[in-house]
């Protein structure tokens, strides 16, 4: 395959002490830039202060970018907000959502499944308005949400103990949720981190804390694909280059999302070839003669790949390949040791020849 992309990692959904975290964002950074992460996406709880402070910019070579996490008068229906000057109020989701588009920002739905129940102190914050229209993208796959639905008072310690081994696939009512919209319109998939790194109080007098950021730093990542790489061997780009850099990658969808604790996944990739040219992740191609669909993997995997959500075809191993003319919603999931490891962003080749 030629043209290859420049690729970037990140964190997204982060929080800092300036809400539930507990380090502010540029020791954060510095704890980031060790395992080396590429960007961050920080999203405290209900304010664009720590923007408004003037600490977005480049942590050596670590970009750090600060959205917001709205949630409704309810407390559901958390969305990550990014590209915003200020907050944009609004008390539903529909008005958040709306409010995010018009003003040019970048929506995420956050953590839309969640089903935790192992504490009246934690409850769970699902996405419940999926009537709503005009988000960009979905966290596919949240990490505090499946370490706290799988957490019982048997399990509890060995989880804390072993945070990264509770991670084991996105739940699969929001991956067929995901593929549904994406036969509609473009919604891109993130991998979100969310953890607070907060101290639980056990039997009310043990503080524990959960997941450090040096810890939550080796789980889920998003990788990014972009043609400039936003940091180089011969230096970073400006500011608001690398930021419209990351955004254009992310809204094309050109990204995907995977559990670092089983291996780096850097140099995945899934691509189509069609009459001589090269469409990467979230591209919408339209539709009459064979596509090519071409996926390599940085380590030997069981890869899956999904037609609408129907498995059409798996392989062992680093490379999968088929050609196929039918229309659908194509990604590519990878396992490693029976969990989920790699998880693309589609590609969809529409019904419509001119679409
Ligand atoms: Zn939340
Ligand atoms: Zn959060």
């Amino acid at each position: 395959m030629v043209g290859d992309m420049h690729e970037s990692v990140g964190a997204v959904h982060l929080h800092s002490n300036v809400s539930d975290g507990s380090l502010p964002i540029p020791e954060i950074a510095g704890i980031a830039g060790s395992k080396s992460l590429d960007f961050l996406m920080f999203t405290d709880h209900n304010t664009l202060e720590p923007k408004r402070s003037g600490l977005e910019g480049w942590y050596g070579r670590v970009l750090v970018l600060i959205g917001y996490e709205i949630n409704d008068r309810d407390d559901k229906n958390h969305y990550l907000a990014f590209r915003l000057d200020r907050e944009v109020g609004g008390s539903t989701a529909a008005d958040y959502v709306s409010r995010v588009r018009e003003r040019g920002g970048f929506g995420i739905i956050a953590h839309p499944a969640e089903k935790r129940n192992f504490s009246e102190a934690y409850p769970p914050y699902p996405w419940t308005d999926w009537d709503v229209e005009g988000f960009d993208g979905i966290e596919i796959w949240n990490q505090l949400s499946e370490w706290m639905e799988g957490v019982t008072r048997a399990n509890i310690f060995w989880r804390i103990w072993h945070p990264l081994r509770s991670i084991r696939f996105p739940e699969w009512d929001i991956l067929r949720r995901w593929d549904r919209l994406n036969a509609d319109r473009r919604v891109i998939g993130i991998g979100g981190i969310d953890v607070h790194a907060f101290s639980l109080r056990f039997f009310g007098f043990i503080p524990v804390e959960i997941y450090p950021y040096k810890v939550q730093f080796k789980s889920i990542r998003t990788h990014i694909l972009t043609e400039r790489p936003i940091c180089g061997d011969d230096g970073c780009l400006p500011f608001a280059e690398a930021e419209k850099a990351v955004f254009a990658a992310l809204e094309q969808g050109c990204c995907f999302v995977s559990n670092y604790s089983l291996g780096d996944a850097r140099g995945f990739r899934f691509r189509a070839l069609k009459g001589g040219d090269l469409y990467e992740m979230g591209s919408r191609i339209p539709g009459g003669g064979s596509v090519r669909l071409e996926t390599m993997v940085p380590a030997k995997g069981k890869i899956r790949l999904l037609q609408d959500g129907r498995l059409i075809q798996k392989v062992s191993g680093d490379r999968l390949g088929m050609t196929t003319s039918e229309p659908g919603v194509y990604r590519v999931e990878v396992f490693k040791k029976g969990r989920g490891w790699i998880y693309s962003n589609p590609i969809v080749i529409t019904g419509k020849k001119d679409h």
